[in-house]
């Protein structure tokens, strides 16, 4: 029961005092953690470790001394990790609240947002380049050159052409931007490229990430994590319903369809996990097949729709070569706007293709189903209850 100073408008907030102990037990071990690596970004004395490789995706403590599921440094007062991290207790209504000073209403699956365009990148180099329409290449571009940014935390390709392992890593320039373009289907935890863009002496930072990863710039400017989030002052989301953890290419991909990840030219997700291979021919697996490869971090993920980014961006609907973009903040009016007007993105309303939209919001209550009952029940608004066993 809440108590009258509780309940009372003018008082004090509680002291957040959570450290790495509760993000542990209620995030790490209760399987919420989707591995974005908020707070390794965020530990000020270096102390959470992250294995960015396959089966792996997780942060861990380095210290000994308390086990690994408490930490000396948060004994004495360190919350930073809890302060960043998108999955600890309400971490979705802070985020729209410093976002949106509004939340969510039940019907908003998607989140909240202004407008929802069909765009195309106008250059036809980044076009081609893109995933989709190449929005969200064509906006880090124009955003460098219009002084918004002077880099972006992204996903390249590791090792030498034709290896998919996905890696973090910086963009500052017209060419790394196209280097880094197009979809991987395993993760990248764009944000562990903060450092890379730190040694680079960049200060003005987009960050390019799934869903779970656009939440943690908001969560971190709302319970103020302190400077690492100072950087980050875009944030483009990418719609995102699960990604596959690396073995997919060995153990289904080669094992079953003899397709070599080395021969791989281009992969998408429509419906089905779909294939272009270097010899020009193109094969499509049936998404139920790569269920078992979902990567552990995906499972209980709420949010398909990137909520907390300033645009969203995914490829979903009918029209192959348009970017699906859903505008949220005022950031990303302004950017779109200026962009539409100096003619570097074609535009169509969303309304082209209403059957995206419908799909979209499907899609993700869809998400919104995963995430437990017993966590923030903030996170389900909107869904049907759970029946009680
Ligand atoms: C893992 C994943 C799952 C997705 N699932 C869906 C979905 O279910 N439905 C849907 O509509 N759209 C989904 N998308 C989004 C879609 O694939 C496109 O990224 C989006 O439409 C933007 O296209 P574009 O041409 O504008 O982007 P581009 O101009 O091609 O830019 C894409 C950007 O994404 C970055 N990126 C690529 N792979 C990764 C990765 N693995 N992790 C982090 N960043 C990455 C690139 O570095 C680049 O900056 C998904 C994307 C990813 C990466
Ligand atoms: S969800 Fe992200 S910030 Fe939270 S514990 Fe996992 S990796 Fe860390
Ligand atoms: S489904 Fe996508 S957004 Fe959710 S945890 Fe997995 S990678 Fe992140």
């Amino acid at each position: 029961m809440s108590t009258v100073a509780e309940a009372s408008p003018t008082a004090p907030k509680a002291r957040w005092t959570h450290q790495w102990k509760e993000l542990y037990e209620e995030v790490i071990d209760s399987g919420l953690c989707t591995g974005c690596a908020g707070c390794v970004i965020a530990c000020p004395h270096d102390v959470i470790g992250y294995h960015h490789a396959e089966g792996e995706y997780k942060p861990f403590h380095l210290e000994e001394e308390l086990g690994h599921a408490d930490c000396v440094h948060g004994q004495k007062g360190c919350t930073s990790c809890t302060r960043a991290c998108p999955r600890f207790r309400t971490w979705e209504s802070d985020a729209n609240e410093h976002l949106f000073d509004a939340q969510r209403e039940p019907g908003d699956m998607s989140g909240i947002y202004s407008d929802i365009l069909l765009v195309r990148a106008s250059d036809e180099m980044v076009l081609r380049m893109g995933q989709d329409g190449g929005l969200v290449s064509a906006i880090l571009i124009w955003a460098m050159e219009h002084d918004y940014i002077d880099g972006a935390l992204t996903s390249f390709l590791d090792g030498a052409a034709g290896d998919w392992k996905a890696k973090p890593g910086v963009a500052a320039n017209r060419d790394e931007v196209l280097a880094s373009a197009g979809s991987r289907y395993t993760y990248s935890a764009n944000t562990l490229a903060i450092d890379e863009a730190r040694e680079r002496g960049l200060s003005k930072l987009a960050l390019v990430g799934m869903s779970c990863q656009s939440s943690v710039p908001p969560v971190m400017w709302h319970r103020k994590a302190g400077k690492v989030s100072k950087p980050i002052v875009f944030n483009i989301g990418l719609l995102c319903s699960k990604t596959f953890d690396d073995a997919i290419f060995a153990e289904l991909f080669w094992a079953k369809y003899r397709l070599a990840k080395q021969d791989m030219v281009k992969m998408n997700i429509k419906g089905v996990f779909q294939i272009w291979m270097r010899d020009g021919t193109y094969h499509e697996i049936n998404l139920k097949e790569c269920h078992a490869w979902t990567r552990e971090g995906c499972t209980h993920c709420p949010d398909f729709a990137a909520e907390h980014a300033d645009i969203s961006c995914g490829g979903i609907g009918e029209n192959a070569d348009w970017t699906l973009t859903i505008v949220r903040t005022e950031l990303g009016r302004e950017i779109i706007k200026r962009m539409i007007a100096d003619g570097s993105i074609e535009t169509r309303p969303g309304d082209d293709d209403p059957g995206a939209i419908a799909l979209m919001h499907k899609l993700a209550a869809k998400s919104r189903a995963r995430w437990p009952a017993w966590a923030d029940d903030q996170v389900r608004l909107g869904l049907p209850e759970k029946k009680k066993r």
